[in-house]
């Protein structure tokens, strides 16, 4: 487990980065394994050494303090992940309460703060660009307001059912698939978009991937249990994640992401000779790609961690 836990910027070690694309369907995390002592030993002392989810000497770059595309797009990015990371807390007391055993019980306490610190630690980035502490939930409410009742509340109101009927195998698939696990992909982009660009931007974004990491295999060992003593169930989780994801695709969320590719796109060609020789993934520079590359990239990652987790949790075969 530690070596999986190490590092907590974004470029340190290339060779120990950890990728919410990949190490998020290793199959050998599960509540015993993430159980409370390691959480307190590896999680809470980990964050707990930093400040605000990245190093305390962390300095944000002149050029994200100045008005333009690049500022921009990552305070609509964070400020929109803050509420979604507020959202994430909020269904989990519904999973916490109806936990089915101690054990599962304790991870979801664990995860209900790791998603608590996320939410903390993206509206915090806001102060670190110069937003004032105290104006910080106005302004998150000002970027993202609009998504929150066109994206995120649509997937409250899908989840329902669920909290109501205390399905708490049905409240995991919504959470390890058609929520977190849809919005992994983005979380993965977005490290490396901005590993140069804004660096504690992409050490706290990273942070919060080896979280995931934990969430993400974690449900679905949780569902790959549950399915193997009710075989019956396979056909209504695979229903529940079928009427998920046609929901999410009707989303707005797509529009929302391609707004801050462009805003990003545009500060590339605003910095160019800043970081032109800086490569995105290996012998790709980053100011060469464009915004479909990106996104293309991102939805191949999306459509093959689906396909993977759903395999892993048993509701089709390989
Ligand atoms: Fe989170
Ligand atoms: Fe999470």
């Amino acid at each position: 487990m530690e070596s999986r836990q190490t590092g907590t910027v974004a470029r340190e070690g290339d060779g120990d980065r950890k990728t919410l694309v990949q190490d998020a369907l290793e199959t050998s995390l599960d509540v015993r394994t993430c159980d409370l002592d390691f959480w307190f030993r590896e999680v809470a002392t980990r964050f707990g050494a930093l400040r605000r989810g990245r190093r305390d000497d962390a300095v944000v770059p002149p050029w994200m303090l100045e008005d333009g595309p690049l500022r921009t797009s990552i305070m609509e990015e964070f400020g929109f992940r803050a509420r979604t990371e507020e959202a994430a807390v909020r269904s989990i007391t519904h999973m916490v309460r109806c936990a089915p055993s101690l054990a599962v019980m304790d991870f979801y306490a664990t995860q209900l703060v790791d998603e608590a610190r996320h939410a903390f630690v993206f509206r915090h980035h806001l102060v670190d660009l110069g937003v004032e502490a105290d104006r910080v939930d106005a302004e998150v409410e000002r970027i993202s307001g609009d998504k929150v009742s066109a994206i995120i509340e649509p997937l409250a109101r899908f989840i329902q059912p669920a909290i109501a009927s205390e399905d708490f195998i049905g409240m995991v698939v919504f959470l390890a698939i058609i929520a977190e696990g849809a919005l992994a992909p983005a979380a993965e982009m977005s490290t490396l978009r901005w590993a140069e660009v804004d660096p504690p931007a992409a050490e706290i974004g990273y942070g919060t991937n080896l979280d995931e990491i934990r969430h993400l295999g974690v449900g679905t060992s949780l569902v790959r249990e549950h399915v193997l003593r009710h075989p019956h169930e396979r056909a209504r989780l695979l229903e529940m994640i079928e009427a998920g994801l046609g929901l999410f695709a009707r989303l707005p969320l797509a529009e929302a992401l391609v707004h801050r590719e462009r805003l990003f796109q545009e500060g590339l060609r605003q910095h160019h000779d800043r970081f032109h020789a800086f490569e995105f993934v290996k012998g790709r520079p980053l100011v060469d790609t464009t915004v479909e590359e990106r996104l293309g990239l991102q939805q191949r990652w999306s459509d093959e961690m689906r396909t993977a987790r759903i395999i892993q949790m048993g509701l089709v075969e390989a």
